[in-house]
């Protein structure tokens, strides 16, 4: 299978939130969950108890299936690493490891879309993140794409709803570009791309991630958002980097 885009989800659920429009459309997309092991049995992390669980190994298996059958509603599937979450290490995750694990995975000329790691910099989306510079440098394409709910806990940026110059000077568009500052690309050599979802993909899209049913509740409680609500997941946007000669 010739590969078009593959999109890097820190976690089960990132891709649906924040890539539908890559997902739905007509290309060859393959995702890779990133923090996707399983960890000890008697494990119980702390975003799974707000989740309810009692067992976090049972809680990832758990997770595992409600992503294959969310990304079956695109006609998708994962390709699982076995790195732990964070809630489940106390060490950070070196994005060296990462990348390793990604050259049984991402072959050239594939696009990878990774989190830019907005909002409150979540350090398995920033290992991530870094992971794909990596690969950037050694000549991969790179886009990286706003992490939701993370990017939006202060709403969306102006031109993003209503369309205009990505360097609008509204006070989220100014936070944006400071965290996108962290990347060490220029952000002026970025090409932003807001895309709206049509009336149905939305629609798919929000049937997609209500299949993650452990994590309604934890999503919404912790970012403080509606996952219906109408403005928040029907817009999603990405950044393409420039290539490294
Ligand atoms: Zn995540």
């Amino acid at each position: 299978m010739d590969l078009d885009a593959v999109i890097l989800s820190p976690h089960f659920d990132d891709a649906v939130l924040s890539c539908w429009h890559v997902l739905a459309s007509a290309r060859e997309v393959l995702v890779v969950n990133v923090f996707a092991g399983e960890p000890p049995a008697g494990t119980l992390g702390s975003w799974d108890r707000l989740a309810g669980a009692t067992d976090s190994a049972a809680a990832v298996r758990r997770r595992m299936e409600e992503d294959r059958r969310a990304l079956a509603f695109a006609g998708r599937a994962a390709v699982n690493l076995p790195f732990l979450d964070g809630q489940y290490r106390e060490a950070g995750q070196t994005p060296g490891e990462i990348v390793e694990a990604l050259h049984g995975v991402v072959v050239g000329g594939t696009r990878i879309y990774a989190p830019a790691s907005l909002g409150d910099h979540h350090r398995d989306h920033t290992a991530v993140r870094d992971a794909a510079l990596a690969l950037r440098a050694d000549g991969a394409e790179v886009a990286m794409y706003a992490d939701l709910p993370h990017a939006t806990v202060l709403g969306w940026p102006r031109w993003v709803p209503n369309g205009g110059s990505a360097t609008g000077t509204d006070p989220v568009s100014e936070r944006w570009a400071r965290q996108l500052e962290g990347t060490n690309v220029p952000v002026k050599r970025m090409v932003a791309n807001a895309h709206r979802l049509s009336v149905g993909d939305h629609a798919a899209k929000l049937k997609a991630v209500l299949t993650y049913r452990s994590q309604v509740a934890p999503l919404e409680h912790v970012f403080g958002c509606s996952l219906q609500d109408p403005q928040l997941l029907a817009f999603e946007v990405e950044w393409r980097l420039p290539l490294i000669d």
